[in-house]
Formats: structure tokens, sequence, C-alpha cells
């Protein structure tokens, strides 16, 4: 079939190159040159495991092309809608003048039956706006949420776990069929159901995964004053089929383009509906979870005898997550600028995270090698669980710090062999 996806970003460009997997036709719309001159080579323009390979096999196949120029997409029967949908500058919603935008410049070439099938993560209401404001070109409009994870993109989108579709007419669920024939064949569940619905499951579902990491890290905070340990709690309690180990590692806290901003949103959209006490417990959970940043802060003062002024710390991690160089609402990028802001020598270190931190924060010294970054520094704090970060050797280590201590932000150490390799080691929430 031939598809087009508007937007070429983390969501867009892995779905693209995933649907000429499939066998479809694919043309890729962004308003970045750069990203589609990258893309067009065969090149990914960001980190994402598997997607470059993925993108070669489609531009070679010919059935995979990208552009800045959306006219190319006339032809496409589904138009995939994969623009971001970032935090308003001023407050909590949601800015959509990217969707706006996309569906501005879509108008003009949609034609009847053809079917705009929106991805982006846009609070609920917004889909029955869009579908009005297309409806005389005689296309349809359906929300067809994406639930992919950076670092597992691909396999993501080629497997999904679910699939679901909010329509208003039974032949669009029919179009998307047949864009996902492959995945359903193979027994993917298909939920087929209203536009509401469809907004709300990708919210609901981002709620609660950003809910359950809060809930650990409040654990974690009672965890510190009583002198439990909360990774010996989250392992008890995970054993209970009905709550599950996943998304109970306490830490840091969660980051990224995603459950932050649709947190926030939700909540504004929730006031906006005269509904702000039904999801008032989401304000909470954005509170904690920046809590444990500053958690790490005044560990760090506290190790460093009340001040980090003037104090080397290396930083390991700029990323939300592993395999990923997504630094959006990064945490660890965040205690990075922190700790920088207070006063200390920060040198930040990660294998793919350093360009995009530098735009963001170019007043922190960064260093490619780990092994330079942790020579001659006072503190290590581990923000991002990158491989390479979790199989230190802790007694190498400690010979290349001025002074073995370890704040560990993500509970991803063996405690005990770095207390033995003679850190004062730290996790979050462990006695
Ligand atoms: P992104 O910022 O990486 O990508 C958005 C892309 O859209 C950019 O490349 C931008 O240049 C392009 N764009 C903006 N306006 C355009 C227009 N008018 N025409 C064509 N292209 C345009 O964002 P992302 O992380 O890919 O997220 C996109 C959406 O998907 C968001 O709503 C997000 O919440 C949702 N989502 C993201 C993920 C994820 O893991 N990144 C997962 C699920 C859902």
């Amino acid at each position: 079939m031939k598809i087009s996806v508007i937007g070429c970003g983390y969501l867009g460009a892995v779905h693209a190159a995933a649907m000429a997997k499939l066998g479809h036709d694919v043309v890729g719309v962004d308003t970045d040159p750069v990203k589609v001159a990258k893309l067009s080579a065969g090149e990914a323009p960001f980190h994402e495991p598997g997607l470059p390979e993925l993108l070669t096999e489609g531009v070679r196949s010919g059935r995979l092309r990208f552009t800045t120029d959306i006219a190319q997409a006339g032809d496409a029967r589904v138009h995939f809608l994969a623009v971001g949908t970032p935090q308003l500058s001023d407050s909590d919603g949601a800015d959509l003048r990217f969707v706006d935008g996309a569906i501005d410049a879509l108008r003009p070439i949609l034609t009847p039956g053809s079917l705009v099938a929106g991805k982006s993560t846009v609070p609920v209401g917004t889909a029955a706006t869009l579908a009005e404001r297309i409806a005389e070109t005689g296309a349809g409009l359906a929300w067809n949420p994406e639930f992919l994870r950076e670092g597992f993109a691909v396999a993501d989108t080629l497997t999904p776990d679910r699939i679901v579709y909010g329509v208003t007419d039974a032949a669009h669920a029919e179009l998307l069929d047949e864009v996902y024939r492959v995945a359903l064949d193979a027994g993917t569940p298909r939920i087929t159901t209203d536009l509401p619905t469809a907004e709300l499951v990708k919210t609901a579902a981002n709620a609660f995964l950003a809910t359950k990491i809060s809930f650990i890290n409040a654990m974690a905070e009672i965890a510190e004053v009583t002198g439990a340990d909360v990774t010996t709690l989250a392992d008890a309690i995970g054993h209970d089929a009905r709550i599950g180990r996943r998304f109970l590692n306490a830490g840091i806290g969660f980051g990224g383009g995603c459950l932050p901003k649709d947190i926030r949103a939700f909540a504004a959209r929730a006031e906006e509906l005269g509904r702000a006490e039904s999801v008032a417990f989401l304000r909470q959970v954005d509170a904690i979870n920046l809590r444990r940043r500053e958690r790490v802060i005044d560990l760090a003062v506290e190790m460093l005898g009340g001040s980090v002024f003037q104090k080397r710390i290396v930083v390991l991690g700029l990323t939300f997550k592993p395999d990923s160089d997504d630094v959006r609402d990064s945490p660890a990028l965040d205690i990075a600028a922190q700790l920088h802001g207070l006063g200390a020598e920060v040198v930040a270190t990660d294998p793919y995270g350093i360009e995009n931190s530098r735009s963001r924060h170019p007043q922190l010294d960064y260093l490619e090698d780990v092994d330079d970054a942790l020579r001659g520094a006072e503190l290590a704090v581990l923000v991002t669980e990158w491989g390479e970060y979790r199989t230190l050797d802790a007694a190498r280590t400690a010979e290349l710090m001025a002074v073995p201590r370890m704040i560990d932000g993500r509970n991803a150490l063996d405690t005990q062999a770095w207390k033995a390799a003679g850190f004062d080691y730290r996790g979050l929430g462990r006695s």
C-alpha cells in the first residue's frame, strides 16, 4: 500500500522504515532538510539499535524514500501523523502547533477515500477536532496510538504487543488492517474503538507507567529514613503477579520525550474538562519524580563534606535511558547541569548522548572516554544505566578516581562489590 509518514523523528522514522520492511511503498515527510538528507542516504539521524539496517534495506529496495515536499505524499492511501507534541513553554498543556501545521499542509493533497491516521500522543478530544478540519476533503481520520519504546523501537514497531485504532467508520479499520496485515496474521491483539478512547489509551498507559515508577520512588523515600532496602522491597512485592516487578526500579526517576510531558498534558486536559481531581495524583507523581533528582544533589553535597564547589564530579550517563541518544527532559543531564550550577567541576560522559547534551548545556565538560572522565574525580554519579557502566570494574574505577565515592542513581551496581573495593557507595532507597 502507498503510505506516507508525516514527521520523521524518533517515532516517524522507525514507523516509515518498518512499514517499508512490511512491503509497503512509503514516503516519509519531514520539514527538517538535514534529517531528510540523512534518512534518504539510509542513515539514522539519531541512535536507535537496528534502525540503520532497516533504513538502508528500505531505501535500497526503492520502497522507502524521504522528502520535505508533502506534495509527494499525494497518492498515499494512509497518511500517518507522527509529528511532535511537546509541552507548551508557558504551561503544562501539549503544544499542538506541529499537529495543526501538518494538518494544514496535508489538507490540499488529501483525496476522498484516503485516511489520516494519527500516531502522535495528543490530548483527548484532539482527533475529533482534526476530523472536522479535514472533512471537506472526503478523507477520513483515525487515531492509532504508538507504544514503541526508544531502544527497542524497531522490534516494538514490527511486532507490537497490541494495535489500537480509534475510528468513526468501519472502512477505516479495514484500511488499517491492510497496513498491519503481517502483525495481525501473527496474532497481535487488535482493539478497535472510538476516537477518544484511542487517544486516552495512550495517555492512560503513560500515566500508569509513570505512577508505577513514582510509587517505588516514594517507597525509596520512606526506605531512606527507615533503613529499609527498596530493591528488596520491589523484588518481594514484584513476585505478586498483580503487581509485577517491571517498572519497579527505584532511582532518579523517569524522563524523556514522553512520560513527563504526557502526564502534565493529561493533568492540564483534565482541568479543561472540569475533572482536575480525577488525575490530581499525577501532580504528585511528577513531584516525587523531580524530588529524586534533588536527592542525588543532596547526597553529593553530603558525601563531599557540605559543598560540591570546585569538586571534580564525573557524571556517568546523559540520556534518559540506555540505548538511545535522547536527552529530552533527561534526569541524568538535569543532575549534571544542577551540579555544575552549584560550582562543581562536572565531567560528563555518555556513549551516544554527548552531542545532544552539548547543544542544550554547552557549559558542561564532556569526555567520550570513560577512563578519562573518571580520572581524578572525587565522586562518580551513575545516572544512566548503560551496559558499560553496569559492568565497570570497581577496583579499577577506584584506581582511576581521586577518591572512591559512588552515587548509584539507578541502583544498577553490585553494592557489596563496590563497598569491598573501598567505595563510599550510596544507592537510592537502599540500606
Ligand atoms: P520528534 O521531535 O523526534 O519528531 C517529530 C518530527 O516531526 C521532527 O522531525 C519534526 O521536524 C517533524 N515535523 C514537525 N512539523 C512537521 C510538519 N508540519 N511536517 C512534517 N514534519 C514535521 O518526536 P517523537 O519522539 O518522534 O514523537 C512524535 C510523537 O509521537 C509525539 O506526540 C510523541 O509523544 C509520540 N510518541 C513518541 C514515542 C517515542 O518513543 N519517541 C513513543 C510513542 C509516542
